[in-house]
């Protein structure tokens, strides 16, 4: 399975993956979706909002247990973040039928659409849908660097828009969503374990902060005599990490916009975003708030002006409490939770679905922590193990 997706939607160039809703490569991806369910005998679905499913059992009996994840890609993404918990349900199935397992509840597996919203610039459209967390006429909105609007690529792709919605009939059929998934940081190589379960995914937002001055010139405005917004800006910066290491959170200022950008002209104007996330809400409201009271003093002691603004926020989301802890007796030892149990500071939409159904997630070990890049890696016996542990899942949850 992995050798049949690796040269999907490949850059020659980067190495990476473009895999792009309701593009060429996303079209190839389903096939192979498609393919793959079929070739066990699965009853393939695609449902209203472009979502895969392949059914062992009726669908229609409810309690269901369903696993996977996402085939699309950011730009020049890694072969891991989405692909490897869709192989591995497959894998895990394969692996229950050689066990010669029965199941007592309906099992589906998953490709969830347009999880990365590189095309549209919105994450996890296709669960946002399906959990009326996006409506259609939102949905309508979305337009691509292309200019093309999502319906539109739809349509181009052979799919109906106009049926797209909240599909709440669909989610009342499963019982528990387990969505497997490359970790996208270090917390598992630290630890020393090849597989771990999700805690929670850690609130975060973006803020905006303009810091305000006068444009001169370079050359003759003695220092004394400028009123510079670089300045409070860049020691800003070094206390966004400072506050994130003293909380033990991280804060990111990785875009900033700088009029008029001249390279010899003192700025008018700098503003910069800050990306924040935390464990909890607290850690990160003394973050920002952190932030923000430094960035305060030190436009004042250069006489500008700050303003800032709360761009977009998501608050904390936990994982189903009973569920994550069935996970961890199932692959723990004599009904300990040994497996490591950490949060994550990505977005899934197994976090997206979480309030809807019970919902855990799997990640395994990634050595180096890089994600969303072509040097994205996992090692193989790390990936059987995430195989190994997604069928004791499955078995653990469908089979008793
Ligand atoms: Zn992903």
């Amino acid at each position: 399975m992995w050798r049949d997706l690796a040269p999907i939607g490949r850059d020659k160039d980067s190495g990476g993956y473009r895999r792009y809703a309701w593009t060429a490569a996303d079209a190839d991806c389903r096939e192979w979706f498609k393919a793959q369910a079929e070739s066990r005998g699965l009853t393939y679905e695609l449902d209203r909002n472009g979502n895969q499913w392949a059914w062992l059992g009726d669908p229609n009996a409810g309690d269901a247990v369903v696993t996977g994840s996402h085939l699309d890609s950011v730009p020049d993404g890694g072969a891991f973040d989405g692909p490897l918990g869709v192989v591995s349900s497959f894998a895990a199935l394969d692996e229950l039928r050689a066990r010669g397992v029965e199941f007592t509840k309906p099992l589906a597996l998953t490709n969830f659409g347009d999880e990365e919203g590189a095309r549209f610039g919105l994450a996890c459209v296709g669960s946002r849908l399906t959990s009326g967390k996006l409506t259609p006429a939102q949905a309508a909105e979305l337009r691509g660097m292309d200019g093309v609007s999502l319906p539109k690529a739809m349509e181009a792709a052979g799919y109906d828009p106009e049926a797209i919605g909240a599909d709440p009939e669909r989610l009342s059929r499963i019982g528990a969503f387990i969505e497997l998934h490359v970790e996208q940081g270090r917390a598992l190589d630290l630890s020393g374990d090849a597989v771990g379960i999700a805690s929670a995914i850690w609130p975060h937002g973006r803020w905006r902060f303009d810091f305000r001055g006068e444009a001169n010139h370079a050359g003759t405005t003695r220092l004394v005599d400028r009123r510079d917004p670089m300045l409070p800006y860049a020691e800003t910066v070094l206390a966004a990490r400072r506050e994130a290491e003293l909380a033990g959170a991280v804060a990111t200022f990785g875009k900033i916009s700088v009029e008029p950008n001249g390279v010899n002209a003192i700025p008018s104007l700098v503003r910069g975003w800050l990306d924040s996330r935390a464990a909890d809400q607290d850690t990160l409201d003394q973050v920002v708030t952190g932030v923000e009271k430094a960035a305060r003093e030190y436009a004042d002691k250069h006489g500008l002006d700050l303003t800032t603004v709360r761009e977009s926020f998501t608050p904390v989301v936990e994982f189903d409490h009973a569920l994550r802890d069935e996970l961890g007796r199932i692959l723990g030892t004599d009904g300990e939770i040994t497996v490591p149990v950490l949060g994550t500071g990505a977005g899934h939409d197994a976090g997206i679905l979480a309030d809807r159904i019970p919902t855990a997630m799997l990640f395994v070990r990634n050595p180096t922590g890089v994600s969303h890049s072509p040097a994205e890696h996992a090692a193989e016996g790390d990936c059987l193990a995430g195989v190994s542990a997604l069928a004791d899942v499955l078995e653990g949850l469908a089979c008793r």
